[in-house]
């Protein structure tokens, strides 16, 4: 890989939906939430340190993870947060890395959800933000997942804000418009990356 270009952005912004298309005109894809729900999964290698952690109560009468309890845990209480974070984030990375060292394509997209609030940036040439406004990103949330307006703005305000993410980007994605309007932005930065990756 002669570039990697870390991809984030902020809850329902359109990551995956970029990092699909990216990944279909060429790009490496490498999702490090997809990660997350395989280690969190059953039979996931990050289940048993997690539930020595934050007790037997973690799981689900079928042995799975209580996701919505986690959630609250880590919401209500920022020592929940950083144990759970110092459980994924050392593992996620590693696979990660793994991943990266074997791809072999000209340029690498790593999506990262969080990446400037866990300071990741140091794995890529390249910040490429996907924004849209928070009215959209809202509706989107909801429409995907069912939660409501207030817990959507909560996970929103446990992020870096809009302003200071897109300040931090070297590249943007306005995804405000269609999947179709996309199209010449993405395919834009797939030509960019692609030369830079072979200059380097
Ligand atoms: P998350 O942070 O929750 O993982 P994400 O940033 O990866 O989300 P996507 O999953 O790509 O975002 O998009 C969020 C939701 O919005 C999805 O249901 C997706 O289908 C929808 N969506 C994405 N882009 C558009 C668009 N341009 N027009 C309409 N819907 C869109």
């Amino acid at each position: 890989v002669g570039l990697v270009v870390a991809l984030t952005g902020g809850i329902g912004s359109g990551k995956t939906t970029v990092a699909d298309r990216l990944a279909v005109l060429g790009a490496g894809v490498i999702d490090t939430d997809e990660i997350s729900r395989a280690l969190t999964a059953r039979d996931g290698a990050a289940l048993e340190p997690i539930t020595a952690v934050f007790g037997p109560d973690i799981r689900l009468a079928d042995g799975t993870l209580d996701r919505a309890r986690l959630r609250e845990l880590v919401f209500s209480d920022p020592s929940a947060r950083a144990r759970l974070e110092s459980i994924l984030h050392p593992r996620i990375e590693a696979i990660m890395l793994e991943r990266l060292a074997a791809l072999q394509t000209d340029y690498a997209v790593l999506v990262i959800p969080l990446l400037f609030e866990t300071g990741q940036e140091r794995h890529a040439d390249r910040v490429l933000v996907v924004d849209v406004p928070e009215s959209i990103q809202i509706a989107r949330v909801m429409r995907r997942s069912g939660l409501s307006e207030t817990e959507v703005r909560r996970i929103i305000a446990g992020q870096i804000p809009r302003l200071e993410r897109n300040a931090r980007a070297d590249d943007l994605v306005d995804n405000s418009g269609t999947r179709a309007d996309l199209e010449p932005r993405l395919r834009e930065l797939h030509r960019i990356y692609t030369r830079m990756a072979a200059a380097r």
